[in-house]
């Protein structure tokens, strides 16, 4: 028996309540808190991204802002453009839409944008304070696999947590808000010797891995709550995450699916985050 836990609701219910914030901020300032995505370049998948991030900011009032620049566009063009907005009082937030065209590296742009406009939570003061008590825009992955946790019901101090990746985007933000939240934490990798027997003893399993079906039931410790972060697409075009699902859901006390699971509430966080700095901005 598991349940389900059902990223879809759970982001309908978190943009719920940005949207109530949203109507209180524009209310009082007669504005609407705005949010500005960059796309450089035309990578079909990003546009996808872009478009949905844009059809959320609808549902809960933010006003959207798309700045689109060709692939040619150096790191120096963009960088200016990332100051004039980080100087535009009309601006709160800031997202840079990754990959970026070759050649312009990727962490001179995140750093570009100015840390209380940098709703995806990339820039390094906002990762630095994440590590020393909990940074007020955090990244909006691990964030929203936080929610999904604390809204399933899951019981985290004390729990055995098994974070398995450990990229600055995913695994170790989420290792942080784990440990913050009193969680025994394990971060796994590429380089771990014994994942399996490891897994046997999570109560909270969060796989970050990029490798399809790789977390099966039978590694699962009955009962275990299954974060399932992995976005993979097989050969025949069908999109699955890291956890095989079928054998997990067996042994699972409570699990997402993919999709439907993590996906939505990444872009749920992001509506929370622009409604958090466009408030701290005009405190
Ligand atoms: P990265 O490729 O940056 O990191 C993957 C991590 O998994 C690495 O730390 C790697 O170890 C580890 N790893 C790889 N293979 C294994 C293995 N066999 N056993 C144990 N650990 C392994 O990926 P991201 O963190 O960016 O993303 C992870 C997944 O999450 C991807 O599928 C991505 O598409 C998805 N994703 C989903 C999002 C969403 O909104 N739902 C948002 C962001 C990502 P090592 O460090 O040793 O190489």
């Amino acid at each position: 028996m598991h349940a389900l836990i059902d990223g879809k609701e759970i982001a309908r219910l978190v943009r719920a309540d940005v949207k109530v914030r949203v109507k209180e901020f524009s209310e009082k300032y007669g504005k609407k808190p705005a949010l500005c995505v960059i796309l450089a370049g035309d990578n079909p998948a990003s546009k996808v991204y872009v478009a949905s991030k844009e059809k959320a900011c609808g549902w809960v009032g933010i006003r959207s802002v798309a700045k689109k620049f060709p692939a040619s566009i150096t790191e120096e063009e963009l960088i200016n453009e990332i100051r004039a907005l980080n100087e535009d009082p009309g601006i709160n937030g800031i997202l840079v839409q990754l990959p970026l065209p070759k050649g312009i590296n990727e962490e001179n742009i995140l750093c570009a944008v100015a840390p209380e406009k940098d709703v995806d939570g990339f820039h390094p003061m906002n990762a630095g304070e994440l590590m020393r008590a909990g940074a007020t825009l955090e990244p909006c992955t691990p964030a929203g696999c936080m929610e999904l946790l604390k809204r399933a019901g899951v019981p985290l101090a004390g729990a055995n947590a098994v974070v398995i990746g450990r990229s600055n985007i995913v695994g170790k933000p989420i290792a942080l808000m784990l440990l913050r939240e009193n969680c025994t934490v394990t971060v796994c990798h590429s380089k771990t010797r014994n994942l399996k027997e490891i897994l046997k003893n999570a109560d909270i399993v969060v796989s970050a891995m990029g490798r399809p079906k790789a977390v099966t039931g039978d590694m699962l410790k009955e009962g275990a709550a299954v974060i399932d972060v992995g976005i993979n697409r097989l050969e025949d075009g069908s999109i699955v995450g890291d956890v095989d699902f079928e054998s997990a859901c067996r042994v699972a006390g409570a699990i997402t699916p993919v999709p439907g699971g993590v996906g939505p509430m990444t872009i749920a966080m992001l509506m929370k985050n622009t409604i958090i700095a466009a408030e701290m901005q005009n405190a």
